[in-house]
């Protein structure tokens, strides 16, 4: 890993336990395992996701996809910035190519990421060979290490693993939420029998628990841990911040200090307390909450 060591993530990362009432009155433990402090740029699970495709990659250019708000495009970047490796961002929409960036997209290509803009069809069917091809070709990027949209390929879920061994004995629930489900699915393998992760997804849909087998299947050769999933808590879907999920989350932020990123983690511990009331923790129940990022504009970009 020596590119990689060089950058000197924070690892394990630091687990802090929160006082916090909602919790405490139900005779519950609150622990944040703070991911958000690996990397200053490289952060939480996508540091975890990324590092492994950074030493398969040989130091070819990387190319992987996303939205126009995609962390994860930001990530790649920032990662390629740091260690000299080229980067392309397939991005989704044709139609932004003729716009000023946003701030998002923006920060990728002060880092270097070369964007190559695609049409919405195109983009969905991104993951068919001769579609992928095409695409690679277009963006003049044919040799490169494609990493697929959000990062979740084996290795990257072979290299979640890890968050889930440095919890092990800390907690019986470990909580986070879930995009593409790549994280959860290497934390589920990595703890121990006795523990449980729980997922909270961010998007709409109800599809999250065959792409976590899937992804699983395909990292692990089978099932791996125990995990479950509760479907209620994605406010509308995928980057919907409604304003009370947004106010709780300021105050959230008020009670204890700590940056909330709206899309991902704002929606985890709004179900957690939500399930905290609903009793559905025993008494003396320790919980972990995985604060997988944080808001990017805070970090100084
Ligand atoms: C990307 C991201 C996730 C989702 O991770 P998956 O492995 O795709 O489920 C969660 N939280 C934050 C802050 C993220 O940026």
């Amino acid at each position: 890993m020596t590119g990689l060591d060089t950058l000197r993530p924070r690892l394990p990362s630091p687990l802090q336990e929160l006082s916090d009432a909602r919790f405490g009155r139900r005779g519950l433990r609150l622990l944040l395992k703070r991911d958000d402090l690996i990397h200053p740029e490289l952060i939480g699970n996508k540091w975890r996701k990324l590092a492994p495709n950074i030493e398969a990659c040989g130091g070819r250019p990387l190319v992987t996809f996303g939205g126009a708000y995609s962390n994860h495009l930001r990530a790649t970047a920032a990662a390629g910035r740091l260690l000299g490796l080229p980067t392309v961002g397939v991005v989704r929409g044709q139609e932004l190519a003729d716009r000023p960036l946003n701030a998002s997209l923006a920060r990728c290509a002060a880092d270097g990421m070369r964007l190559h803009f695609v049409d919405r069809s195109t983009y969905r069917r991104k993951t068919e060979p001769d579609v992928l091809a095409g695409v690679l070709r277009a963006a003049g990027a044919e040799d490169a290490y494609v990493i697929p949209e959000g990062g979740s390929n084996a290795e990257a879920v072979r290299g979640c693993r890890a968050l889930g061994e440095e919890l092990r004995g800390q907690a019986d629930v470990v909580a986070l939420a879930c995009g593409t489900g790549g994280t959860l699915a290497g934390l589920a393998a990595g703890l121990s029998p006795a523990q449980r992760a729980l997922g909270i997804p961010v998007l709409k849909g109800g599809f999250l628990t065959a792409g976590i087998r899937a992804l699983q299947q395909q990292s692990f050769g089978g099932p791996r841990g125990a995990w479950t999933l509760d479907e209620r808590f994605h406010f509308g879907g995928y980057a919907r911040v409604p304003t009370d999920l947004d106010a709780f989350a300021e105050d959230f932020e008020e009670r204890h200090g700590v940056a909330v990123e709206r899309l991902y983690v704002a929606k985890l511990l709004y179900g957690l307390v939500a399930l905290t009331e609903e009793g559905a923790f025993p008494r003396g129940t320790t919980v972990a909450c995985v604060i997988t990022g944080r808001p990017w504009r805070s970090a100084g970009t």
